[in-house]
């Protein structure tokens, strides 16, 4: 997205105005870890993908209207209820400069303060605004990593001094499985709340699993009818696994040094 390229969020619809950052008081509607603990045919997951701007749709499929885009708190649920279903990481791409998506914040704070997710933000320019930087800095560094184009992570690299993690977003070649089993550990929900096997995917109609907004997620990630693999991962551009959390969540275990 360029500079001047509209920057509307689904914020706008769910966080009370004058106040982007506050929380939310609410109750999870999803499946509590007991009760999944109960249920041995409940799905579990590792990671959330989330893109909560309108960029990540585009990079398949015309973008939705903004009145179909889900709300703070309809995003707060998708957190808990994959939380529930045992995931350990979310990852956002926001797309557009994080300055212009500023209440990512608040769901990075939510994820982090209530289910002790380990975040990473997939930068998808170059530079951080200062006060994506204080933002950025006030999370919990132990649980915060900053995913972001190769080419620009030394450019980053101050930001390991405040405990930050830097991760490579890029998936080279060598890396990707054109046969990628990767998905069933993945729960990846665009803008609009429909879930798709997974980002390189996203916005393809074969590969899309349902909306959240009217299915739960242990429903969708439980049904086998549906695609929980991409078997012709090699036919989508070679860049389009770049931020997928299954590789992020490798490197920032076995390669970066904290
Ligand atoms: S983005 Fe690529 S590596 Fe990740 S799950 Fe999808 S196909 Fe596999």
């Amino acid at each position: 997205m360029s500079d001047t390229a509209k920057s509307k969020t689904y914020w706008g619809k769910g966080v009370a105005e004058g106040d982007p950052f506050a929380l939310p008081k609410r109750v999870s509607r999803g499946v509590s870890a007991a009760s999944r603990g109960a249920d041995a045919d409940a799905p579990s997951v590792r990671y959330l993908w989330i893109f909560v701007t309108e960029e990540g749709l585009q990079r398949r499929c015309e973008p939705r209207q903004t009145a179909d885009w889900l709300g703070a708190d309809e995003w707060l649920n998708v957190v808990d209820e994959s939380s529930a279903l045992g995931a350990e990481w979310m990852v956002i791409y926001a797309g557009a400069a994080l300055a212009r998506c500023p209440e990512v914040w608040a769901l990075c704070e939510w994820a982090q303060q209530q289910h002790q997710l380990r975040v990473g933000i997939h930068l998808a320019g170059a530079t951080l605004a200062p006060e994506d930087v204080e933002r950025l800095t006030a999370l919990d560094a132990s649980l915060t990593f900053l995913i972001a184009d190769e080419a620009v992570l030394e450019s980053l690299a101050s930001l390991q001094a405040s405990g930050i993690g830097l991760c490579r977003a890029n998936v080279r070649e060598d890396e990707r499985h054109s046969d990628c089993g990767n998905p069933k550990d993945i729960v990846c929900v665009g803008i609009d709340g429909h879930l798709f096997t997974c980002g390189l995917v996203l916005g393809d109609e074969h590969y899309r699993l349902g909306s959240v907004l009217k299915r739960g997620l242990s429903a969708v990630m439980q049904d086998k009818s549906l695609p929980h693999a991409v078997p012709d991962a090699g036919d989508y551009p070679t860049h389009g696994c770049d931020g997928c959390p299954s590789h992020v969540a490798y490197r920032a275990v076995h390669v970066l040094p904290r």
